[in-house]
């Protein structure tokens, strides 16, 4: 940190290196902050004439990787779960097989042997393989824990950057301002700091690229859209009375067939990315929480999507369970995977923000 607050060639890539200037020391809070604004596009290793093989060996995008899996195990709520993060694949791909072998042997014992091998049409046939209730205290409780986690993450990492007070002693206040909030969803939305400065990211090599703001943006909003399917067939069911499954042509599955396709070309995209990427730049202890997170989102998708194609076969009934069993095991592990980062980077964006606007001098 401190080559790179005295060089500054980096400054105009990315939100990190303005940050870094405002500040003369760097501690823990500072570092968890300054990570969680990187949005790894490895434009300053490229760029770094004291990149290895130089004696400075600096490898900024590597470091501030290591970092933010630091505050991804420090916030974790409960903390006894931060350990997660440590070989986060293995632990992510363990609980998942696990919900996805609990949900195939529930089935198994407990649903009417007809419907979940039979071929079953029309209004209820989900439900007859696992009823409704079921499947909204099972997955009502899955959501809210993992947003309480998250939530709690969230608070932490933000108290932890020292948000409060500024060493020049002005108050900045515990919470981030309106406006700062704003910008910060509109630079998370719109992944500005994914651009290495403007022409695109050098990744996965030398030459800049927007590939990976384009498979990234694909994922994010393919998940938003099946999260929104999600919200509207819950509107159908409870307000319009209307039971799954729902027309191909209705709003629902429509959202839900967009928001899938986001969800396999995104991933398999980013996977492609990764197996080309110039390895020296990467932690190789992030490799196994990127890839599972991006695997249990490609999982989610393929399933889903063939669970509409196959809905009036006799594969209905098992597809529906491994699609759910996937969802689960994807909800439990959001708070202890790479999902995390979204609200840790936007509560670093807010106070980038913050910062920015006051010009302040840390
Ligand atoms: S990454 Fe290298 S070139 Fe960029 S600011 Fe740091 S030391 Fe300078
Ligand atoms: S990797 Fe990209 S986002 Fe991260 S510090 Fe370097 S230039 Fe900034």
């Amino acid at each position: 940190m401190n080559i790179c607050n005295a060089c500054r060639y980096c400054e105009g890539h990315c939100a990190v290196f303005p940050a870094m200037e405002m500040r003369l020391s760097f501690g823990a809070g500072d570092l968890a902050y300054l990570a969680n604004l990187c949005h790894d596009c490895r434009a300053c290793y490229q760029h770094c004439q004291y990149a290895p093989p130089h004696e400075f060996a600096v490898n900024l995008p590597r470091v501030l990787s290591e970092v933010r899996s630091l505050s991804y195990e420090d916030t974790a709520w409960p903390r006894a779960f931060g350990r997660l993060y440590r070989a986060n694949g293995l632990a992510v791909g363990i609980i998942t097989a696990i919900v996805l072998a609990t949900f195939v042997t529930g089935a198994v014992v407990l649903a009417d042997p007809a419907a979940l091998w039979g071929v079953n049409r029309g209004v209820g046939s989900f439900y007859a393989v696992i009823p409704h209730n079921v499947m909204v205290v099972l997955f009502g409780a899955a959501f809210g824990l993992a947003m309480i986690a998250l939530g709690v993450a969230t608070v932490r990492f933000w108290r932890g950057m020292g948000a409060g007070v500024a060493t020049s002693g002005e108050n900045i206040g515990t919470g981030p301002c309106v406006a700062a909030s704003a910008r910060a969803l509109h630079d998370a939305a719109t992944l500005r700091y994914l651009d290495g400065g403007g022409d695109g990211c050098t990744y996965p090599g030398e030459a800049p690229s927007m590939a990976r703001r384009w498979f990234h943006h694909l994922t994010a909003y393919g998940f938003l859209l099946c999260f929104a399917a999600t919200c509207v067939a819950t509107l159908y069911h409870y307000g319009l009375g209307i039971e799954a499954p729902y027309a191909v042509t209705s709003v629902p599955v429509v959202l839900g067939i967009l928001g899938g396709i986001g969800l396999i070309v995104g991933p398999i995209g980013l996977l492609w990315l990764r197996h080309v990427a110039d390895p020296v730049p990467a932690d190789p202890g992030r490799e196994g929480m990127d890839a599972a997170f991006i695997f249990l989102l490609l999982a989610t998708s393929i399933t889903g999507l063939a669970l509409l194609a196959l809905r009036e076969t006799a594969a209905m009934g098992l597809l529906l369970t491994v699609h759910l069993g996937i969802v689960m095991g994807l909800f439990v592990t959001l708070p202890y995977g790479k999902f995390v980062h979204g609200f840790l980077r936007l509560a670093a964006l807010a106070r980038y923000a913050i910062e920015k606007k006051r010009g302040q001098a840390l």
